[in-house]
Formats: C-alpha cells, sequence, structure tokens
C-alpha cells in the first residue's frame, strides 16, 4: 500500500482511529493489487481467494494495523505469518485444482491455510508448536472453512494416514527436502518448499506420471526454520 499521497484508509490508521470493515477491505483490495498482481500474479483464481481472506483477523491484536503492509508479522511463539506476496506466490506456484487434496507444513496462523481451502478440494495441515495448532485449528472452524483439518505434529513425517497428496507446501524452511513429503506426493504432483538454512531458496518439485522428480528453484527467501525432527 502506498503510504503517500495519503488516501482516506491510511490517514485514519495513521491517526489510530477505529477501522471500519469497509477500511479493511480497501486495504485488502490495495495490497491484493499492488503487491500480488503487480509481482506478477496472475491467476485470477489465487488473486479473488486472497480478496475474500480476512488476513487482520489471522494476526494478534497488537499487529493487527499492519495485517494488509508488505512484510511478515509475529504471531507468537517466535513465529511469524508470511509476507501476502509470499503466501499469494507460492499458492500461485501450486496450480491449485478445485479437486485437489493439499498437505501444508507449518499452519502457523492458519491464514494460507484459509487461502488454499478456497481453492482446493480438502486441505491437511501439520502444526508443530501446539498451543499455535489449537488456535489455528478453532479459528478456521469459527470462520466456517470447513474442508481444513489442522493437526499438531512434526511436520517431516508429512500425515502417513492421508497420503498421497496432489500438492504439498511447506512453509517454514528445512535445510534439505523431507523424503517423507516426496513419498506422499502423488504421481503429477507438486511440492513448493522453502529449502536451506541460512540461505534459502523456494523450490518447485514436480513429480511425473512415472513418480520421476524433477526440480528448479523460483527465487531466494527467508523463513522461519522448519525444526528438527524429535527421534
Ligand atoms: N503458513 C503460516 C505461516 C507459517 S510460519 C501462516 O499462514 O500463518 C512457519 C510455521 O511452521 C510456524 O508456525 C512453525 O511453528 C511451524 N513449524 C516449524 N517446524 C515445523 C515442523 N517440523 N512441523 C510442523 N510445523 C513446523
Amino acid at each position: 500500500m502506498r503510504l503517500w499521497p495519503p488516501n482516506p484508509v491510511t490517514i485514519s490508521i495513521l491517526l489510530g482511529s477505529t477501522v471500519t470493515a469497509q477500511d479493511w477491505e480497501i486495504l485488502r483490495e490495495s495490497m491484493v493489487k499492488n503487491q500480488i498482481q503487480r509481482r506478477g500474479v496472475k491467476s485470477e483464481a489465487v488473486l479473488q481467494a486472497m480478496r475474500e481472506t480476512p488476513r487482520h483477523l489471522f494476526v494478534p491484536e497488537n499487529v493487527r494495523k499492519s495485517a494488509y503492509e508488505d512484510r511478515p508479522l509475529p504471531i507468537g511463539y517466535g513465529q511469524t505469518i508470511s509476507q501476502p506476496y509470499i503466501v499469494g506466490s507460492m499458492t500461485d506456484l501450486l496450480h491449485i485444482k478445485a479437486t485437489d487434496k493439499l498437505l501444508e507444513i507449518g499452519t502457523g496462523s492458519g491464514y494460507q491455510a484459509a487461502i488454499l481451502s478456497k481453492l482446493a478440494g480438502r486441505v491437511y495441515s501439520i502444526e508443530v508448536v501446539e498451543p499455535l495448532a489449537r488456535e489455528a485449528g478453532e479459528r478456521l472452524r469459527t470462520m466456517g472453512y470447513q474442508n481444513v483439518s489442522v493437526r499438531a505434529g512434526d511436520g517431516y513425517l508429512g500425515w502417513p494416514e492421508e497420503a498421497p497428496f496432489d500438492k504439498i507446501i511447506v512453509t517454514a524452511a528445512p535445510p534439505e527436502m523431507p523424503e517423507a513429503l516426496l513419498r506422499q506426493l502423488k504421481n503429477g504432483g507438486r511440492l513448493v518448499a522453502p529449502i536451506g538454512r541460512e540461505w534459502q531458496e523456494l523450490v518447485v518439485v514436480e513429480k511425473d506420471m512415472n513418480g520421476k522428480t524433477r526440480e528448479h528453484t523460483e527465487y531466494p527467501v527467508m523463513f522461519v526454520p522448519m525444526v528438527p525432527r524429535r527421534d
């Protein structure tokens, strides 16, 4: 969102006055246009899902006024909700179909899961921090997202009971590609994950109909580390 020249919404936010539902909508529209669309996300379905998802209801109250800014925000427990552009771009890279069964690693606030749920048939999401998993699960239920299941657990193991998945998205960075996740990807499926330690890149894996995988990198990223598996 451009802060200058100021418009009525930025003025009211800068002055700290109450933000109305209509203000949030204007901020969200501006986020989609200036941060997501302008940077090259073309899928109308992805853009529409982002227009319809109230990001401000997924972040803690103390950062709510920054919900539509061009950056990640703290959500407690040392974790963050990703920058809107990264959420849009990763969603776009998954090439989601309405019938897809999706797996997300790193539920966090549940925001990414909410967007995925608008595009896919069914979404399974795993979060390692128990209170975050509980809060996100409750939030999604209360807000009426009925095709999302959240569970607390270790994302390195995937969700074997529900595998295989058409698409897998990883929203915390493992140092290397987790083998279990590759195994739980369907033939013809796609997986998007930030891989690395201090230096991370967004990696896209495509699995062909014979089960052979091919991967390429998209761009450098900065995600919170995927915590090591507890053996
Ligand atoms: N997708 C989230 C943002 C994710 S931040 C959103 O839309 O808000 C990354 C999340 O991954 C954090 O909540 C972190 O606790 C979680 N995480 C880290 N390591 C994990 C692991 N091994 N398994 C599952 N979740 C993990």
